[in-house]
């Protein structure tokens, strides 16, 4: 039901003078969700972070673009997560349990006006990297010390998870429920939400990588945060990108030539011009691309033309916030 709980319980002047211009974008698009009919119900996504698995600024690096958010120039920025939110059932979904979970929950919580439970009703992981699940963490019995959290998860992330600490007391202790999806097969979170993995190529260390599709009859996102080229992928990218309506795409590196000091070889991920030549025939497609998971070196986390230039020729940016 259509309840704002908490938004409510004030005067309406009282209220416009609490509110930020955040709260009340998301306040009147989930009015808005409210008011269409429960066939047409759509949920929306959050962005609650942008950069790679490191953050930005990165460790140890004292360059120009990690140098900006030390001087105060430029924002910092975690790793990447989003809120899959629906407003009519008042439930959300977390992407990624990045290091920084407990800001981005602070943050989403903030941004939503306490329209939503604290913790989400259930947390996707792409895979075992630094950024994508260490935030798990913060659910065991040190910190919040959760309830069965639902966790959703390829087979292999769930094995490490079951058979790793300290993520496996976290199972032992029920702080988290692992839910095991199985790969191109869809399943129902809720009636108004499915979800779809499939594997995507990457560094396979630890648990295979998860792209997922989520979404319903009405709309629709992809989640491909961290890939290697697409080259390599067995269906197309661009056959994806017809599926859905918003494709949240790797965009780790703008240049091989960022990172002077490192094989490039060895992350290969797909550069954002490789990302938009795909597109080249396809440009209807290029609307649907938010690009999003970048690195610290990666001027399109920190130099504000290169964003320009590349959110107004060409695809979106993701930045923190954001709702789509
Ligand atoms: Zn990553
Ligand atoms: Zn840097
Ligand atoms: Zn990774």
């Amino acid at each position: 039901m259509c309840q704002q709980k908490t938004i409510y319980t004030t005067t309406p002047l009282t209220l416009l003078h609490s509110i930020t211009m955040k709260q009340l974008i998301f306040i009147l698009l989930a009015l808005q969700t409210c008011l269409l009919s429960s066939a047409q119900k759509s949920i929306s996504v959050m962005v609650l972070g942008i950069a790679q698995d490191a953050g930005y600024p990165q460790i140890g690096c004292s360059k120009i673009c990690c140098a900006q958010v030390k001087e105060g120039k430029q924002a910092g920025a975690f790793p990447v997560s989003w809120a899959v939110m629906d407003s009519a059932a008042h439930q959300w979904y977390l992407i990624e349990a990045s290091p920084n979970i407990k800001d981005q929950l602070n943050y989403f919580q903030k941004a939503t006006g306490n329209f939503f439970n604290y913790y989400p009703d259930g947390i996707f992981l792409t895979h075992a990297h630094m950024g994508h699940y260490t935030g798990l963490m913060q659910l065991g019995r040190e910190a919040a010390n959760t309830k069965d959290i639902p966790v959703y998860c390829l087979p292999k992330m769930a094995q490490f998870l079951r058979a790793n600490g300290p993520w496996s007391q976290l199972v032992q202790l029920n702080n988290i429920k692992i839910q095991t999806l199985t790969v191109d097969s869809s399943i129902s979170i809720q009636s108004n939400l499915n979800v779809t993995a499939f594997t995507v190529p990457h560094r396979d260390e630890y648990s295979e990588t998860a792209a997922f599709i989520i979404g319903n009859s009405n709309k629709k996102y992809l989640f491909v945060p961290d890939t290697d080229k697409w080259s390599l992928w067995k269906t197309p990218l661009v056959s994806y990108l017809k599926q859905v309506n918003i494709a949240f795409l790797d965009a780790t590196f703008l240049s091989s030539t960022e990172l002077p000091n490192r094989n490039i070889n060895e992350i290969p991920h797909p550069l954002v011009p490789e990302t938009i030549g795909l597109l080249q025939q396809e440009p209807s497609l290029k609307t649907k691309i938010v690009l999003i998971h970048f690195n610290h070196t990666n001027p399109l986390i920190w130099n504000e033309e290169q964003r320009k230039k590349y959110s107004s020729k060409y695809v979106g940016i993701a930045s923190v916030g954001a709702v789509y």
